[in-house]
């Protein structure tokens, strides 16, 4: 006998993380009152304290909170799994079997790490001297193992594009470097920094200004260099037809990431992945029904919780529109900011559009992605209040 039920939902979004309660919170509160939200975890982990924690700056728990406490008042919590869409009938199949019809779609269901993308490196994560702030429970395994450290070799790596805010990797790096100094440890510690960008960061100032950083903190840096195996104790990078390899004592590796299969199984995505949005209006440039923000969209821009602040705007404005029979017109332009910890007081807080130009969101503050303690202040302290009481609440 089957079991299975359907159900349908007016608006419905796949992923309950950072866009998909923002842009759920926001609809609703915008008067529309049957909004479901699919998503299987029970605990909502707020990424961006994932560096602090790994830094040691934050505690782990300041950082979760059950899913049920954040969805926002109104909308529906469907705990499941989406698998598969089908956007001819308006249909997503969940892994329960369960199917739930919709008029209009959402998609926000973010990038997974593949840590299998790399030989040896999801291995390297279960040993001792493995970490990474892009999982909770390493981000964790990060911050003694980097408090700790009293000598040898410490290699830090950026993850290849496409990636959650690539930038951020070097977060735990500099607040390490910070505390080793201040510890009067720093000397004594060969630390490596490899990433696959031919700079510190893709926008000139903001490199510059990182790039000052790298040096101060004596930090030996392989740009354009990619992974190619990790081995216990080892890891071999190249660069072109050169490789080389380095022993480490720690290693603190972003991983590869990736769009879920499933978008591109259900004829959603666009030649990489990603569902198929124009990245203006964020509808699917193939089925009307269809929506998609964060970093699962083919947006053209650097994905980053910043910007699905700005994103969320402009989709909840279009779908308003094209429920009320009119055309979506409003346009996200490409808005992202990548917040990079310097040191424990310090924060480079890089803000630009689509095309790379900075885009300071404080009017007259052109230099506020120098190094600064008040951008410090708002990122740690100021940011993780704003995102449970209004970014997830759809205010923001
Ligand atoms: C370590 C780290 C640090 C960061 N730091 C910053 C920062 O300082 N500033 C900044 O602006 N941004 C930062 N970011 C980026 C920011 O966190 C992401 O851009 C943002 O979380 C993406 O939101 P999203 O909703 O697209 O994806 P997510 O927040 O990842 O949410 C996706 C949700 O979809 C769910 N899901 C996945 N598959 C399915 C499915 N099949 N069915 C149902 N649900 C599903 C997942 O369980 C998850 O809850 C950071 C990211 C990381 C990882």
């Amino acid at each position: 006998m089957d079991n299975t039920a359907t159900t349908r939902h007016r608006i419905l979004v796949i992923g309950g993380g950072n866009g998909g309660l923002s842009i759920a919170g926001r609809l609703r509160r915008g008067g529309i009152s049957d909004v479901a939200v699919i998503e299987p975890r029970d605990q909502h982990v707020f990424a961006p304290l994932q560096s602090h924690i790994a830094g040691g700056i934050a505690r782990a728990s300041e950082a979760v909170r059950p899913q049920g406490d954040v969805t926002p008042k109104g909308v529906r919590w469907i705990r499941d799994r989406a698998t598969h869409v089908d956007p001819h009938a308006h249909a997503v199949t969940l892994s329960s079997g369960d199917v739930v019809t919709y008029e209009h779609l959402i998609i926000t269901a973010g990038l997974e790490t593949r840590y299998d993308g790399v030989p040896g490196l999801d291995a390297a994560m279960n040993r001792p001297s493995g970490v990474s702030s892009y999982t909770f429970e390493l981000a964790q395994k990060a911050s003694p193992a980097l408090r700790d450290v009293r000598g040898g070799t410490v290699v830090f790596v950026q993850q290849p594009e496409p990636a959650s805010a690539a930038g951020v990797a070097q977060k735990p790096m500099y607040l390490a470097c910070d505390w080793w100094r201040s510890q009067g440890r720093l000397d004594g510690i060969r630390v490596v920094f490899v990433s696959p960008e031919p700079s510190a960061f893709s926008v000139p100032a903001i490199s510059d200004e990182l790039q000052r950083k790298l040096d101060e903190y004596g930090i030996e840096t392989h740009f354009s260099s990619d992974v190619r195996e990790v081995r216990d104790g080892s890891i071999t990078i190249g660069r072109g037809d050169r490789s080389e390899t380095i022993e480490y004592d720690l290693l603190h590796a972003a991983p590869p990431q990736a769009p879920p299969a499933w978008i591109a199984d259900s004829g959603l995505a666009d030649d990489d992945g990603f569902v198929d949005v124009d990245p203006r209006t964020l509808r699917s440039r193939t089925f009307d029904g269809v929506w998609a923000l964060g970093d699962a969209a083919s947006v053209d821009t650097l994905r980053s919780g910043g910007a699905i602040r700005m994103q969320a705007k402009a989709l909840a404005r279009n779908l308003r529109a094209v429920l009320d029979g009119q055309e979506p017109r409003r346009h996200y332009d490409g808005y992202t900011v990548c917040p990079i910890t310097v040191s424990r007081r310090t924060v480079v807080f890089a803000e630009f559009d689509g095309h790379g130009r900075l885009a300071p969101s404080i009017p007259g503050f052109a230099s506020l992605y120098r190094e600064s303690r008040i951008s410090y202040v708002f990122d740690r302290h100021i940011l993780p209040w704003v995102y449970w009481h209004l970014i997830v609440q759809g205010r923001a």
